[in-house]
């Protein structure tokens, strides 16, 4: 397929890196760069800027090069984004999961885990979400199982502002860690974002050929599931995001649909996994797609992008689960 829009018509998108920087500094220092009426906020996607697609130096913005604002498409911020205001509240402020026989608010903070992290985009992205105004850190632990892949996310975190403990960097198989790793005791959430075809890029030199072969598709939606039904079965976890930044079918809503029946039949004391519509992409338009064991109202659920249809950014898709007492889906 091709773009409906060349990628390079599409507006440059900045994300704002508020570990370092604040909005509104980055908004002036764009203005001055680039023009005043070059510079937008972003109307869904909190803290990205938009600039016009003419703007080529980039890469010689100050703030830039001091990791106070991202080069990231819009597209990949929606995974962070989802999983920081899924609910609608700052849920990481209420500290960690209450331990039995406990009382009162746990003053230590939460720990995410970026289950398939490197190079760190999305890490990064969490990690200042979750950190923001807050009066204790909360960290999140960042896993790769490429050790050449977690040393480029190490040069990333350190210049991005997330090695001061905010970030810990892990090089490790995400299928092998199991909920009693004493670093997860306060675990709350997982940002899955694992390996796929990467069907939906379509402004990367390094884009890959999406005429996958049928085999290569299974194999990579047979990954998906699984990290994504492990991820579901931390006791100490009640939200999740899970993406990919492929438009196929089969490793979005087929694996979130299947993930729901695996996931939900291995828990027990009526508590479910359930779609919910992140209250911070309200505005965001395209949803998903109705597929088998998935209802039209659960995959409004979803959020997508489609740059063979219309919308200025690569291809992208994302899940936001909760775990809920009671049953019901597709709250919205
Ligand atoms: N989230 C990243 C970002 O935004 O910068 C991009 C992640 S990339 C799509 C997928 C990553 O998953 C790769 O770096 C790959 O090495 C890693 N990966 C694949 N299988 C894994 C596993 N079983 N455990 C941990 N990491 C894995």
């Amino acid at each position: 397929s091709v773009p409906t829009v060349k990628p390079s018509h599409w507006p440059k998108y900045v994300r704002v890196n508020t570990l370092k920087a604040t909005l509104s500094e980055a908004v002036a220092s764009a203005k001055e760069k680039f023009g005043e009426p070059n510079v937008a906020v972003h109307q869904v996607v909190d803290n990205v800027l938009v600039l016009p697609c003419t703007v080529n130096n980039l890469y010689e913005w100050d703030m830039v090069e001091r990791g106070e604002v991202v080069i990231q498409d819009l597209s990949s911020c929606l995974t962070a984004v989802a999983l920081g205001g899924g609910n609608g509240s700052r849920w990481w402020d209420s500290g960690p999961a209450k331990k039995k026989g406990k009382k009162g608010k746990d003053k230590s903070g939460v720990v995410m885990l970026d289950a398939c992290a490197a190079p760190g985009n999305k890490t990064t992205h969490l990690a200042a979400i979750v950190n923001e105004g807050c009066e204790v850190q909360n960290r999140v632990v960042a896993l790769d199982r490429a050790s050449e892949r977690i040393k480029i996310l190490q040069k990333r975190v350190k210049l991005l502002g997330g090695d001061s403990g905010v970030v810990e960097p892990r090089h490790q198989d995400f299928l092998k860690v199991d909920s009693g790793d004493k670093d997860l005791k306060n675990l709350r959430a997982i940002l899955l974002d694992p390996s796929c075809s990467g069907s939906g890029i379509v402004n990367s030199p390094d884009r890959v050929d999406s005429s996958d072969s049928a085999e290569r598709l299974r194999s990579l939606a047979s990954f998906q599931l699984l990290a994504l039904v492990h991820s579901m079965s931390f006791p100490q976890v009640d939200y999740i995001a899970y993406s990919t930044c492929s438009v196929n079918v089969e490793e979005d809503e087929a694996v979130v649909a299947k993930a729901l029946a695996e996931g939900n039949a291995k828990l027990e004391g009526g508590e479910r996994w359930r779609l919910v519509a992140p209250a911070s992409l309200r505005g965001w338009k395209r949803r998903g797609v109705a597929v088998e064991g998935l209802t039209a109202e659960q995959a409004e659920c979803l959020c997508r992008s489609d740059p063979f249809d219309g919308d200025l950014t690569n291809g992208f898709f994302v899940g936001y689960f909760e775990r809920v007492k009671v049953a019901g889906e597709g709250k919205r």
